[in-house]
Order: C-alpha cells, then sequence, then structure tokens
C-alpha cells in the first residue's frame, strides 16, 4: 500500500513569531514543488497564528507541540484542541518524549489528547520511543507495544487512520546519535504489526510511521530509503532553512 510520505519538523522552544514568519517566508515556496508528499512545521503556541498566516497558501501544513485534552476550563498554561485550530494550524505533535519525560504525559493523558484532536480535525502525530535502558536491556518492543497500545486506547476506528505515528528512540533525539537505518525498519515493522493487532489490516496499512531523532541531510535519504519509513520528524536540523530544505526534499 502506498501511503503519502509525511515529513515534519519540531521546533520545540525555539523562534518568536517573527522569526517563524521569516522561516516560512523563505521556506514555503519548497513546499509548493513537493506535492508528492506533506510538509508540516510544529511551531511554538506563541507562533502558531503568525505561522499559520505566513503559510497560508502554500501546502505548507503548521501544528503545535500539544494540546489539553477539554475544549476549556481551569487549565492555566494549557491550549486546547479547538484554540490550537483557530489560529489556522491543522496538526498537533502528541506525546513528545520530552512532554513524557518533563511534564507528566502518560499514555492514558495521549490517548486522551489524541481523541481531542480527532474531534477537532488536527492530524495528530502521536510519538512513542523506547530509552536507552530499555533497548540495552532488551525492552524495546515490549515498552513500544505497551505505549502504541496505551495512546491508541479509545481510538475512535473510523478516524484513527489520520493518525501519523511517529517512532522516537529518546537516546537518538537531540543527540546526534540517530538509529540506523536496519534498526529504525525493524521496529517500524513491528509497529506496523501492532497497529493491525489493535486496528485491524486495513486501517494500520493506512497510518504513517515516521521517523525521529538526530535526522539531518547527510542520513535522512537513507533512512527514507526503508520500506515500512513513510516519513521523519525532524527536530534541530528544521531550525534553519537550508538543511531543513534538504531533509524535506529527499527522495522518499
Ligand atoms: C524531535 O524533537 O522530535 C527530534 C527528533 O529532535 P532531533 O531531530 O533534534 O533529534
Amino acid at each position: 500500500m502506498s501511503r503519502k510520505p509525511f515529513l515534519a519538523g519540531n521546533w520545540k522552544m525555539f523562534k518568536t513569531g517573527e522569526e517563524a514568519v521569516s522561516f516560512i517566508g523563505q521556506f514555503k515556496s519548497v513546499t509548493s514543488s513537493l506535492t508528492d508528499r506533506d510538509v508540516a512545521l510544529a511551531v511554538p503556541a506563541t507562533a502558531l497564528e503568525a505561522a499559520a498566516k505566513a503559510a497560508s497558501g502554500s501546502p505548507l501544513i503548521i501544528g503545535a507541540q500539544n494540546l489539553h485534552w477539554e475544549k476549556e476550563g481551569a487549565y492555566t498554561g494549557e491550549i486546547s484542541a479547538q484554540m490550537i485550530k483557530a489560529t489556522g494550524a491543522t496538526m498537533v505533535i502528541i506525546g513528545h518524549s520530552e512532554r513524557r519525560q518533563y511534564f507528566g504525559d502518560t499514555d492514558d493523558k495521549v490517548a486522551k489528547k489524541l481523541g481531542a484532536a480527532l474531534w477537532t480535525g488536527l492530524v495528530p502525530v502521536v510519538c512513542v520511543g523506547e530509552n536507552l535502558s530499555d533497548r540495552e536491556s532488551g525492552r524495546t518492543m515490549d515498552v513500544l507495544s505497551s505505549q502504541v497500545k496505551g495512546s491508541l486506547a479509545g481510538v475512535n476506528p473510523a478516524e484513527a487512520h489520520k493518525v501519523v505515528l511517529a517512532y522516537e528512540p529518546v537516546w537518538a533525539i537531540g543527540t546526534g546519535k540517530s538509529a540506523t537505518e536496519g534498526m529504525a525498519q525493524e521496529v517500524h515493522v513491528f509497529l506496523r504489526r501492532q497497529l493491525k493487532e489493535i486496528l485491524g489490516p486495513q486501517v494500520a496499512d493506512q497510518i504513517r510511521i515516521i521517523y525521529g531523532g538526530s535526522v539531518k541531510p547527510e542520513n535522512a535519504a537513507n533512512i527514507l530509503a526503508q520500506s515500512e519509513i513513510d516519513g521523519l520528524l525532524v527536530g534541530g536540523a528544521s531550525l534553519l532553512v537550508e538543511p531543513f530544505t534538504k531533509i524535506v526534499s529527499s527522495p522518499c
């Protein structure tokens, strides 16, 4: 089954609205010639509206990096799916390992956030990944199985095909130490099997599974050449126009 590649940048806590507009002004024309793939940027909440406006008229997808599952309420500092949508953004990252590690995002919370994103019509990019001690103790597949099952628990089967699943080994994020193509492919094959068990083969075959962790212009094409890798989630290398342009233009 052919799936449209999904290539996304995650700016984390970098760039003001003004800086986002300047980046997108230089970058968005790149996306116009890349119609065979989806290209996205997850920007800080404070830059969402300006980024969505700057990207309008181009295929560049703008997204948030987190959300709260309630529509509104007494949740100081949080933003809802509806608020994200109102900025013009259409995507959201859920359960990034930095959220799981520093801000208490559990699989239960990820599942609730996923429900809110889908209900609101945002494309959810759900992140899973093992840490170094999981990998070294041979627990990678157990940890991933439990994260996938927990994060997708209760997902509406009619909407599940819209999910993008990001495999991001925690030990590879921001460390310069990427998984080898073979390691990533092995995990993606396993994740597809898990998705088949949970959602059935038809839905599972439509879900894009993307890789993230120290992706650079130098390794992007080799990673994308793997049959089960449907795209990339890029942190550090998405902050500058030139390397990110090279990455998103890689053969898919
Ligand atoms: C990320 O933040 O999702 C990520 C993969 O970061 P980096 O590319 O910098 O490892």
